[in-house]
């Protein structure tokens, strides 16, 4: 509650003025997109041993600016080529618990000749920087870095300590996520993490904020494979029963199969605030849907939308398929890749029961390829919302900021799953879905969205690194 009412006082006309002009070219802004430029550089790709380069440019641009060696610690993972960097901001109070800052260093590879830019290089053109990376993730790691960077050449001390944690196998195995918990042992204490690979802010095509998804939770992915088996034979004397299509007709039942309707805190949540923000039955239905999780109407209505049918059940579908040994020789085993997501909470072994229930009376085995991550949701936590709307508060005021249940998944699963309450927190705010371009040729990132970015982490480091408990203290240009 103080914050807000520091935030009436007018408390954010005192933060640090030199981003004020906003037009990207004063000289924090500059080294920001310097930053980016550099990171965009790293093919940081799986199997292209970019990634730990990466990290130790970073690691020397966080020790040039004060901080010290064993604070921007590097974990190397030999056999994956690839590595992590945790930074610790020292805080005056040692009795507040810290909180963790969560980006990621790897990307999705980009070919040159689908790209109409270098994917490796930054290009700066009609107000957007081109890229892989830019969105997803290293604008957040780059906009974080400068930030934390700023912070320190002013001198400024947090309450508590901050970790920035920048992981470096997110989109494929988050295995330096996971080890992180035993390098370092103060991360299982954070109160919360505050994750830049999730959440978003959305502009109308007027390219005015519209809301701000402040992700809650995310859904476990998971893969199963489903397998029909057959004793073959000669194709010149087909039989009734056929691997393929007995594979075929379980697949059919899956697609007609509907997991249950799920909801929690955030989902409702989510309806509530998402039905104001549409008129007319889409409004009406998700209103319905937040009143009364069990409104068939709604429901109805509601799976029709493949975004929001997504936030109210575990989904799954077939991706691939595998058949057959030879054109000439009845099948022997058929077998389908069906990719789930399943909404958190839910139980690895309940989604295989359901999708064994979908196959009835057909003889299909059912397996997992892996055990996946699963994860609780995390309960909306006000001091959150509260910091979150206190960053907005310069460049976007007054948005409304929803809860957000992913149906992607994130390093954030792996803090989740470690106790640790995970708020995706996004600073770049795009035209949705038109400028989601992140995996996609072509991503980029609105310079315009970069550069308000550097207010928002600024503001957000300082509301949650306690800020409100020495008013006025720590606040210099
Ligand atoms: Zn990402």
């Amino acid at each position: 509650m103080r914050l807000l009412l520091l935030v009436a006082l007018g408390l954010t006309s005192l933060f640090s003025s030199a981003y004020a002009r906003g037009d990207g070219h004063d000289q924090q802004a500059q080294a920001a997109l310097d930053l980016l430029a550099e990171a965009i550089q790293f093919e940081t790709v799986a199997g292209r041993s970019q990634v730990c380069p990466y990290a130790r440019t970073l690691k020397a641009h966080f020790v040039a600016a004060g901080f010290a060696e064993s604070d921007a610690q590097i974990f190397e993972l030999k056999e994956d080529d690839t590595c992590s960097l945790v930074v610790r901001y020292p805080g005056d109070d040692g009795e507040l618990r810290p909180v963790i800052f969560l980006a990621h260093m790897d990307v999705v590879d980009a070919l040159p000749e689908d790209w109409s830019y270098p994917p490796f290089e930054m290009t700066r053109e009609g107000g957007r920087l081109y890229g892989r990376g830019v969105m997803d993730n290293k604008g957040s790691v780059a906009a974080i870095t400068s930030t934390l960077l700023n912070l320190k050449a002013i001198d400024y001390r947090p309450s508590r300590d901050l970790y920035f944690v920048v992981t470096g196998d997110e989109e494929t195995t988050a295995k330096t996520t996971q080890l992180l918990f035993s390098q370092v042992p103060a991360l299982a204490t954070a109160k919360y993490a505050l994750n830049a690979d999730a959440g978003l802010g959305v502009l109308n095509a007027e390219r005015k904020p519209i809301y701000f998804q402040l992700q809650t939770a995310e859904k476990t992915y998971a893969t199963f494979e489903l397998t029909t088996t057959n004793p073959g034979g000669h194709s010149s004397l087909p039989r009734d029963d056929n691997a393929i299509y007995e594979l075929s007709k379980a697949l059919v039942q899956l697609q007609g199969f509907r997991f249950p309707v799920r909801s929690t805190e955030s989902t409702i949540a989510y309806f509530r605030a998402s039905s104001k923000l549409y008129p007319g039955a889409v409004g009406q239905h998700m209103a319905a849907f937040a009143a009364d999780p069990s409104d068939k109407l709604a429901i109805d209505f509601l799976d029709q939308m493949p975004g929001e049918a997504a936030m109210i059940h575990t989904t799954c579908v077939a991706t691939m398929l595998q058949a057959g040994h030879a054109e000439n020789a009845l099948p022997q085993t058929a077998s389908a890749t069906v990719n789930c997501r399943i909404f958190p909470g839910v139980s690895l072994e309940t989604v295989e029961a359901f999708i064994s229930e979908a196959m009835g009376d057909l003889d299909v085995s059912v397996r997992p390829l892996f055990r996946p991550f699963e994860n609780p949701p995390s309960e909306i936590n006000p001091a959150v919302v509260e910091a979150v709307s206190f960053a907005l508060e310069r460049d976007y005021a007054g948005t409304p900021i929803i809860p957000y249940v992913a149906p992607y998944s994130t390093d954030g699963a792996v803090f989740r799953a470690n106790g640790i309450p995970t708020f995706g927190v996004s600073g770049q705010f795009i035209v949705y879905p038109e400028e989601k371009r992140a995996h996609g040729k072509d991503e980029f990132l609105p310079v315009e969205s970069f550069l308000k970015s550097l207010h928002y982490w600024e503001a957000l480091i300082r509301a949650v690194s306690g800020e409100e408990r020495q008013p006025g203290a720590t606040i210099k240009p």
